[in-house]
């Protein structure tokens, strides 16, 4: 018969060592034993554990999850009795090192995306005018494509809306490594906007030049990690700020949003006349609010009239010589709407549901080219560059 008694040996720091490789940084997302922040480890002969953790910052929000994460995993392992957790904080010169590791040794600031070699996609939303839904599309292709397992950044660079935090659920502001700004992560999306610098939301007038440096600081200053797509919701009307994203991602690619009622012409005329100025690729159209089920009989009900997306999508096509498409339709849904409200997209809330299917085909289209399927060169690591 088993010996139910027998009590397990205390375990080895190393066991414990082992298993604090599985608690990440809830914000840097990557191993707390890679980012040096296990300042110590001792076992008692009676199987209590004491971790002594470094924190990036004394304020980190996130320590409470960090404590539990850590109690969990070391809790797991066999003789462990108690474990107990001590917070320390890391040095300026510690949190030097850290972040030029961070910087996968680089320790001047560049835009990672804007370097020859990069693999991740940049797409820049835009749209002719505001209220059309690029928020709520760029959140919803955002999720979906990390739902698929991609990893994914949102830069919320809509000055006028700034409603993608909202959309996807962050609370969280963003935390400062020396100067190397980690942002939230909701729904596996890393989001960074402009919303999180204002305070208590006040209106801010961003003229360009700030806008270029703010969007500057965003794309180089955020950790972003190793990114398959970066989505940068821009302000309506693509001017001053399209410019910059051309000149600080010159691969970035456009995504137009519009719906199926705005003059085709000055839609496309304008992110046209951009794109050609700065030789950027328009990826597609995406038409919102294409029609609305009945809520009696589920027909089709275009309230907005028909066809405005393929319109675009043609007229755009003719003004840069390449084939744009229209990349798909997506109907109206309050759920939608409700799901922008709540912090939950509705492509994870409802993936059935036509409006989702519709954003989730759209996301797979956009990122079937991604990293790891180009065939491109994946030997250099980070470090060596
Ligand atoms: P924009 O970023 O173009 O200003 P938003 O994404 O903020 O537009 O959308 C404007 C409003 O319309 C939001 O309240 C949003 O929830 C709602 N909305 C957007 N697309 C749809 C849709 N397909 N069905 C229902 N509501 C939608």
């Amino acid at each position: 018969m088993p010996d139910n008694t027998t009590t397990v040996a205390a375990p080895t720091p190393e066991q414990v060592r082992a298993a604090l490789e599985q608690v990440q940084d809830p914000e840097i997302r990557r191993p707390i034993t890679e980012l040096d922040m296990v300042k110590s480890v001792a076992v008692a002969p009676d199987g209590t554990v004491d971790v002594a953790l470094y924190l990036t910052v004394a304020a980190c929000p996130l320590k409470d999850r960090l404590t539990s994460d850590v109690k969990t995993h070391v809790g797991q392992v066999p003789g462990v009795r108690e474990v107990r957790v001590e917070l320390d904080v890391m040095s300026a010169e510690q949190r030097q090192t850290l972040q030029t590791k961070l910087r996968g040794g680089r320790t001047e600031r560049e835009i990672p995306f804007a370097k020859p070699g990069s693999l991740t996609r940049v797409f820049a939303v835009a749209s002719g005018k505001g209220g059309v839904g690029k928020s709520s599309v760029t959140v919803n292709l955002a999720a979906a494509m990390a739902a698929k397992g991609l990893k994914v950044g949102v830069v919320d660079a809509d000055i006028y809306g700034h409603s993608v935090p909202r959309m996807l659920g962050v609370t969280e502001r963003p935390t400062q490594v020396q100067d190397m700004i980690m942002a939230p992560v909701a729904h596996g999306v890393r989001v960074i906007s402009i919303g999180m610098f204002t305070p208590g939301n006040e209106p801010v007038v961003w003229r360009g030049p700030m806008l270029h440096r703010a969007l500057q600081q965003f794309l180089a200053d955020v950790y972003w990690g190793d990114l398959d797509v970066l989505l940068m919701d821009l302000p309506p009307g693509t001017g001053d700020v399209a410019i910059s994203v051309a000149q600080l991602v010159p691969s970035a690619e456009i995504l137009v949003v519009t719906t199926p009622q705005q003059a085709a012409s000055e839609v496309a005329e304008r992110a046209g006349t951009i794109a050609l100025q700065t030789r950027q690729r328009i990826v597609g159209v995406v038409e919102n609010m294409s029609w609305l089920p009945c809520p009696h009989c589920g027909e089709r009900v275009e309230v907005f009239g028909e066809g405005g997306g393929q319109t675009v999508a043609d007229a755009l096509t003719r003004a840069t010589g390449a084939q744009v498409p229209l990349l798909g339709q997506v109907p109206i849904d309050m759920r939608l709407r409700e799901g922008g409200d709540n912090g939950e997209p509705l492509v994870l809330a409802d993936a059935d549901a036509p409006a989702a299917a519709v954003l989730i085909s759209i996301a797979d289209r956009l990122s079937s080219r991604a990293r790891g399927l180009v065939g491109m060169s994946l030997s250099v690591s980070p470090a060596a560059r």
